[in-house]
C-alpha cells in the first residue's frame, strides 16, 4: 500500500538575519495508513517545522534545501497553489495546542463541521448536518445534538479540542496532523482528550503525526516514535522498543523525564536533562548531542554520525547504541 505520509530526505532552512538555519535536516520517514507515529524532541528540535513542511504550509522564510514530502503518494512540491489547498483540507488536517484559534467565533460549532462536509462532499443540509452529528459522536461528545447550536466561547477547552478534532476529520483525510494537541489543556482534560486519541486511532483510517515534548504523552498513543534533537533525527523505531530499550542517550534521557516510568528511584522526582540544544547557527561538527552527552568518546566529535539499524526496525545516531540506556546512570557515567 501506498503510505499516507512520506517525508524523504527532507533538508529544509529559515532565513534569519541573514543567515541560513538548517531548522530540519536529512529527516526521512514514512506513516502508513491507520498508523500513528509519534514526534518527540525538546522545544526548538524542529517538530513543528516538520509538520508545516507535511502540511505544505511553510513560512516566507523558509526554503526546502533537499528532498520532499509526498501525501498519499502525491508530491507536495508538484504541486500547483490550488491543487495543495484542495489537498490540504481533503487529504491533509492539522489539529493544534489552540483550539479557540481554529475556530470561528462567530458561528455555531455545528455549523462549522456541517461546511466542511459540504464543502468536501458537495453535501446538502440535512447530510452535513447528520454527517455532523455523526462526527461529533466520533469524537465521543456526549449528547452532540445540544451541541449544535453552541458558540466556541461556551465550551470548555476539551470540547472545543475535541470539536476541532471533529472538523479535521470530517473530510476524512489520508493524514491528520497533531502538533501538541493536549499541550494547553488542564492534566485531568488531558488524559480524556488522550483516552479519545487511543480510541480513534483504531476506528479511523487517517494515519496520524503525534507531535509533543511529552514522551509520556507519546506513549500512550503511538504506534511508532522519531525522537528530533537540533533538526534531526536521533533515533525511531516502534514506539515500545524505543521506550524500554532506547539505544540512544538522549531518547533515554528524555525517557527518564517521565515520572514512574524509570525504575531508578535514586534520583526522585523528575530528571532533567543537563545543558541545552545546540544553537542551529553553530552546530558542532561530529554527533550534535555529543557536548550534552554523558557517553560520549572523541570519536563521537569527529564526523557526523549516520542513522544505523541498531535493532530490529530500530535506527538510531549512536556510535554506542547498546550503552544508551545506562548512559546516565552514576555507576556508568564513568568521570572524565
Ligand atoms: P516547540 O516544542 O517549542 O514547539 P519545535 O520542536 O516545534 O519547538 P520549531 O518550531 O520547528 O521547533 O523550530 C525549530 C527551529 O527553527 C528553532 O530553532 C526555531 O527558532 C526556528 N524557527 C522556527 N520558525 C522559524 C521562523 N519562522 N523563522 C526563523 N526561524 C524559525
Ligand atoms: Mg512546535
Amino acid at each position: 500500500r501506498t503510505p499516507a505520509l512520506e517525508i524523504d530526505a527532507l533538508t529544509l532552512s529559515y532565513r534569519r538575519r541573514g543567515q541560513r538555519l538548517p531548522a530540519v535536516r536529512n529527516v526521512s520517514l514514512s506513516l502508513a495508513p491507520g498508523r500513528t507515529l509519534g514526534i518527540a524532541g525538546e522545544s526548538g528540535c524542529g517538530k513543528s517545522t516538520l509538520a508545516m513542511a507535511a502540511l505544505g504550509y511553510l513560512p516566507g522564510n523558509a526554503r526546502i534545501e533537499q528532498g520532499e514530502v509526498r501525501i498519499a503518494g502525491q508530491s507536495l512540491a508538484r504541486l500547483s497553489p490550488e491543487a495543495l489547498r484542495r489537498l490540504r483540507g481533503r487529504q491533509v488536517a492539522a489539529v493544534y495546542q489552540q483550539p479557540a484559534a481554529a475556530l470561528n467565533p462567530a458561528i455555531p460549532v455545528g455549523e462549522q463541521i456541517a461546511e466542511v462536509c459540504r464543502l468536501h462532499f458537495g453535501m446538502g443540509r440535512a447530510a452535513a448536518r447528520n454527517a455532523t452529528v455523526e462526527m461529533l459522536r466520533k469524537v465521543q461528545i456526549p449528547a452532540p445534538q445540544a451541541l449544535l447550536h453552541r458558540y466556541p466561547h461556551e465550551l470548555s477547552g476539551g470540547m472545543q479540542q475535541r470539536v476541532v478534532i471533529a472538523m479535521a476529520l470530517a473530510p476524512d483525510p489520508a493524514v491528520l496532523i497533531l502538533d501538541e494537541p493536549t499541550t494547553a489543556l488542564d492534566a485531568t482534560v488531558q488524559a480524556e482528550i488522550l483516552a479519545l486519541f487511543a480510541e480513534l486511532r483504531r476506528t479511523v483510517s487517517a494515519a496520524m503525526l503525534f507531535i509533543s515534548h511529552d514522551l509520556a504523552v507519546l506513549r500512550q498513543v503511538c504506534d511508532e516514535l522519531a525522537v528530533m534533537y537540533a533538526g534531526e533525527v536521533v533515533e525511531r523505531g516502534p514506539a515500545q522498543a524505543l521506550l524500554e530499550q532506547p539505544m540512544h542517550p538522549y531518547t533515554a534521557a528524555l525517557r527518564r523525564c517521565i515520572p514512574n516510568l524509570d525504575s531508578d528511584k535514586r534520583r526522585g522526582g523528575l530528571a532533567t536533562i543537563p545543558g541545552t540544544p545546540p544553537e542551529l547557527s553553530a552546530l558542532p561538527g561530529g554527533c550534535v548531542f555529543a557536548p550534552r552527552c554523558p557517553i560520549a568518546t572523541p570519536q563521537c566529535t569527529a564526523a557526523p554520525v549516520p542513522l544505523a539499524t541498531v535493532a530490529p526496525s530500530q535506527q538510531s545516531r549512536c556510535l554506542l547504541p547498546d550503552l544508551a540506556g545506562q548512559a546516565v546512570r552514576p555507576s556508568r557515567a564513568a568521570p572524565r
